[in-house]
Order: structure tokens, then C-alpha cells, then sequence
């Protein structure tokens, strides 16, 4: 079987629950959105290779946290399963659109960032059920902070696993919007997140 890959690299999580954890990224390549503002555009290319070689090449870091992101990972749910499957005693974590519903069962933790005008409700309802499942709403406005607050009320989501991020590529806009939204999420009760490896690295995802 083969993988679509766009990169393979060791860095701390920038964002959501596990911000600051030392973790082994996978970047599988394509998306099935088309979002303005994403800042892995260039997941959409990629290099195709057997899954027992994407396996090995994780295996070689000698780190047990793997975070499967892309792009849409679980466009490659087939060769990330297989790949899971050798690397069965790793912790496994996803992040992923929501478009494409996944069984959370599989993973340590699965982050949900649902992107405006492509959520469903089918897609909150059947992830709300999961312990290990948190949502990430980027965010670049009060509006579209308003609009999703919205959402969390009218689905029932558990608030302690809702996290805001400020929308934006650069160091920036990240300053520009941390601190507004950081006050929105307190005043609302909500988590903050950063994008912590771009406060750090700009651009770049790590070292
Ligand atoms: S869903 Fe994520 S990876 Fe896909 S285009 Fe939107 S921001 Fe980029």
C-alpha cells in the first residue's frame, strides 16, 4: 500500500491541548477544502511511498507521540490505519477537518477544527460523544467568534474541550489577535490556543 506524504518531522504541538508537547508530525498530503487562509497550502503536494517505508521513517525518531495532520489526513484513512497498525504501542493523534468522521476509538486524541460553512451537524453530534475528542475554531474576528459560540450552544459541546485560536501565518497576526480572543475566551468560558510555533518560528514548524 502506499501514502501520499508531504513531510515527516519532530517538533513541539503548537496548538490545542497538547500545545508544547514533544511529538513526531506526519503531514500527509491533499485537502478536500480550499480554505483562504490555510497556512499549509503546500500540503497539497506530496511524495507517494509504501507504507512499511512512512513506518520506518517515523520508528527512527524513537518517540512515541504521533501527530497525523495535513492537509486532511483521513483523505489516507486506509494507509494511516496500516501504518497505526505496525506502530500499534505508539500514541496516535489526529487532526483533521471533521468533514470525513473518523472513529476517535483509534486515537489518544483527536482534535476537530470544523472550518466555517463545511461543519455539519451530523459531524458535532457524533464527535461531541468522545472524551478524547477536542474542537479547534480559528478564528480572526468577534464575529466569527460569535458565530461559532453560537454553534457550541445550539450543539451541546463540552466547553472545557473547546479551544479559540487566532487565526493568521505570521508572527503578526497572531499578536495582533491573541489578546482579544484570549479575553473573549475567558469572559465566555472557553480555552485559548496559541500557534505557538509560529510565535516562535514564524513561518516554519520547528527547527
Ligand atoms: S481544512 Fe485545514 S488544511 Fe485544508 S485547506 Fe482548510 S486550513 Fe488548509
Amino acid at each position: 500500500m502506499q501514502v501520499t506524504v508531504n513531510e515527516v518531522f519532530k517538533s513541539i504541538q503548537g496548538e490545542g491541548p497538547r500545545t508544547g508537547r514533544l511529538t513526531v508530525f506526519v503531514r500527509l498530503s491533499g485537502c478536500n477544502l480550499k480554505c483562504e487562509w490555510c497556512d499549509t497550502k503546500y500540503a497539497s503536494k506530496g511524495q507517494k511511498i509504501p507504507v512499511q517505508y512512512l513506518t520506518a521513517m517515523i520508528s527512527e525518531y524513537r518517540w512515541l507521540d504521533v501527530t497525523w495532520t495535513g492537509g486532511e489526513p483521513t483523505l489516507q484513512q486506509k494507509a494511516m490505519n496500516a501504518c497505526m497498525n505496525k506502530l500499534w504501542s505508539y500514541n496516535h493523534h489526529l487532526e483533521t477537518n471533521g468533514y470525513y468522521l473518523v472513529n476517535p476509538d483509534k486515537y489518544t486524541t483527536v482534535v476537530v477544527s470544523p472550518k466555517q460553512d463545511q461543519w455539519t451537524s451530523e459531524m458535532l453530534d457524533y464527535y461531541k460523544l468522545y472524551d478524547n475528542v477536542y474542537w479547534k475554531f480559528v478564528v480572526g474576528s468577534s464575529a466569527e467568534f460569535e458565530m461559532w459560540d453560537r454553534v457550541v450552544v445550539a450543539h451541546n459541546l463540552d466547553r472545557r474541550r473547546v479551544f479559540f485560536m487566532p487565526k493568521g501565518e505570521t508572527k503578526a497576526k497572531q499578536r495582533a489577535l491573541m489578546k482579544p480572543i484570549a479575553e473573549w475566551c475567558v469572559v465566555n468560558g472557553f480555552n485559548f490556543s496559541p500557534r505557538l510555533h509560529t510565535l516562535i518560528w514564524g513561518k516554519k514548524r520547528g527547527i
